[in-house]
């Protein structure tokens, strides 16, 4: 028969009073390590998948346990997509609005019920300073992804830095087309910078639209060019946010 505690030792780690240990069975009571003492297996008081306990049923089991590695390199990678979409206007533009609802439908279901059930299955708070940092790591995913989302939507910052990076290579360009005089357009797909540039329109003197990409079926989403005091036919352009100095994002209507 194998050793057992004391059934009136307290339990540090804040596992329930009758978790036993996956392999051998071993009442884990009482224990300050999260590591069985009879046969030497690792376990996770947060995560009631890794101990065994007749008390909770199935359901708990699953789903208060910290986030898995499926959900966190889900949240990372549509998090990673959105970032790279949003940083450059056009394109895809329908894919970060769908990479926002699907980061907000994963965290409200599967992280929100496991801050649920997770609340209920450790009474105790040290038991998280005796958590594997890694298993510590896995609740702060979803937040910090989160955050860097609903920033995205207060203010696009990585196309602000992404043109930021970009902005030598395009004031560059500017120069060569002020250069060669007026034209209507000139096709380039090149890249400037970290940015790829569809095509380059000077559509009246010290205004030079960069398209990076399609809005929409019709108008073009890129960056301007415009010269201190030159006024547009807001007809032919449509000024959005400011990029610093002469730059704004700007859409071309089809014409
Ligand atoms: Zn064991």
């Amino acid at each position: 028969m194998k050793p057992e505690q004391d059934n009136e030792a307290p339990c540090p780690l804040g596992l329930p009073l009758t978790a036993r240990c996956l392999h051998c069975r071993y009442l884990l009571r009482g224990l300050v390590k999260p590591v069985c003492p009879e046969c030497g297996r690792r376990f996770d008081p947060e995560d009631s998948l890794t101990y065994y306990n007749e008390s909770i049923n199935l359901w708990r089991r699953i789903w208060g346990a910290p986030p898995p590695k499926w959900h966190q390199y889900l949240i990372c990678g549509i998090a990673l997509v959105v970032l790279l979409d949003i940083s450059s206007p056009g394109n895809l533009a329908f894919l970060w609005p769908c990479g926002l609802v699907l980061i907000l439908g994963i965290s409200v279901v599967d992280y929100g019920l496991r801050c649920t059930f997770r609340s209920k299955d450790t009474p105790n708070p040290d038991a998280a300073s005796q958590l594997p940092t890694k298993r510590k790591n896995a609740w702060l995913v979803t937040p910090i992804c989160l955050v860097i989302m609903l920033g995205i939507v207060l203010f696009p910052w990585p196309f602000w830095l992404r043109f930021q990076i970009s902005k030598h290579a395009f004031e560059q360009k500017v120069k060569e087309v002020v250069d060669q005089g007026p034209m209507p357009s000139l096709e380039l797909d090149v890249w400037l910078g970290s940015m790829h540039v569809e095509s380059v329109y000077e559509l009246a003197p010290g205004v030079v639209f960069f398209r990076t990409g399609s809005c929409d079926l019709f108008d073009s989403c890129g960056v301007v060019f415009l010269r201190n005091g030159t006024t547009i036919n807001t007809n032919s352009l449509e000024i959005l946010s400011p990029l610093g100095g002469n730059w704004h994002e700007a859409v071309m209507p089809f014409n």
